[in-house]
């Protein structure tokens, strides 16, 4: 595989350009200048071909969510993104396919002006390996560990989107599968509000549970308050998409807690900053998650559906 013509190719396409990348594309290593005060935040996620995404998902689908998933983690900790490397495996060098990757790869990165900084490139199974970079203000990072007893939950945006198109294979542009949009506005805006967070990638039970354990608290939260778009009630039935709300995952979404002496800055980041953002619950010192229905009855989320239950989701 011409390897170096590949990346040159790649790096041509390239739309971001930072002061702070010292060395980038074409030597050894990256280097990268940090502000000061800062913190750096990394991390990576994999897509494997046939695992992450579907066989017919387009190649500026997989660019764009490669890096939507990353900067979602970004978010999650409250960073700002700044930098990103690319390991690429392909079966072998299509540079209609490169092209087409690197159009959603670049058109998210300039998005938030993160700078392809470096990468490697082999010959294999179709699979994508974003590592993203970011900094926070010192001592400013959001952690999962953090929620009290009293504080209040919310999630952004919509869920379960993308857990229905998944079942119905009906991924493509404009999808919310294909084309998460990663909360890193809203993930900065939250240092010094939020308690915890973290982003939602395994569905919100799974990923609210993760806050949860890490914070050692319980947490009820009500079925009606799940905030569902009108294209997800329009498609099915509210059991239904309720329960891909609760579990489905691929929403990237961020999940948070806040003090209630603090609701009124989400107030604000919801009528200022114009920031979808539905509070759904309350953090509890009981442990468990309890999933409250109209009816105030506990419901448990099974893939055949809802069935009322005594106990709490865990037990
Ligand atoms: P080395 O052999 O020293 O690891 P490579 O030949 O693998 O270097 O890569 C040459 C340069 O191209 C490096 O700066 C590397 O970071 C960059 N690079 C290689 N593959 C990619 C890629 N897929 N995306 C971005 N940069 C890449
Ligand atoms: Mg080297």
């Amino acid at each position: 595989m011409p390897e170096f013509s590949l990346v040159e190719r790649l790096n041509a396409l390239n739309p971001v350009r930072r002061d702070d990348v010292l060395l980038g594309i074409g030597d050894d290593c990256a280097i990268l200048k940090l502000p000061v005060n800062t913190e750096l935040a990394i991390t990576t996620d994999t897509l494997i071909a046939g695992v992450h995404f579907l066989e017919n998902t387009s190649a500026d689908a997989i660019g764009y969510k490669a890096l939507a998933v990353n900067l979602s983690d970004l978010a999650a900790n409250g960073a700002e993104p700044a930098w990103a490397t690319l390991a690429l495996s392909m079966p072998q060098d299509d540079p209609v396919w490169l092209e087409d990757f690197a159009k959603g790869f670049f058109r998210l990165a300039k998005q938030y002006g993160v700078h392809l900084v470096g990468g490697d490139t082999t010959q294999g199974a179709l699979s994508i390996t974003v590592q993203a970079c970011g900094f926070v203000p010192f001592d400013q990072t959001l952690r999962r560990m953090g929620a009290k007893p009293g504080d209040y939950i919310y999630v952004s945006g919509f869920l379960g989107d993308a857990g229905l198109e998944l079942i119905s294979k009906q991924g493509g542009p404009g999808s919310r599968l294909d084309y998460p949009v990663p909360r890193v506005e809203l993930g900065m805006s939250l240092r010094n509000i939020a308690t915890a967070a973290i982003d939602i990638s395994d569905g919100l039970v799974a990923d609210l549970g993760h806050i949860l354990t890490a914070s050692n608290v319980g947490a009820t939260i009500h079925l009606e308050q799940l905030p569902l778009s009108d294209f997800l009630r329009s498609h099915c039935e509210i059991n239904i998409g309720q329960e891909l709300a609760l579990s489905a995952g691929d929403d990237y979404e961020l999940c948070f807690t806040v003090a209630p002496e603090k609701a009124f800055e989400i107030e604000n980041l919801i009528k200022v900053k114009g920031l979808p953002i539905t509070a759904i619950g309350t953090i509890e010192a009981q442990s468990g998650l309890r999933i409250l229905d109209l009816n105030r009855q506990q419901v448990v989320v099974k893939k055949s559906g809802f069935r009322h239950f005594s106990g709490n989701y865990f037990s």
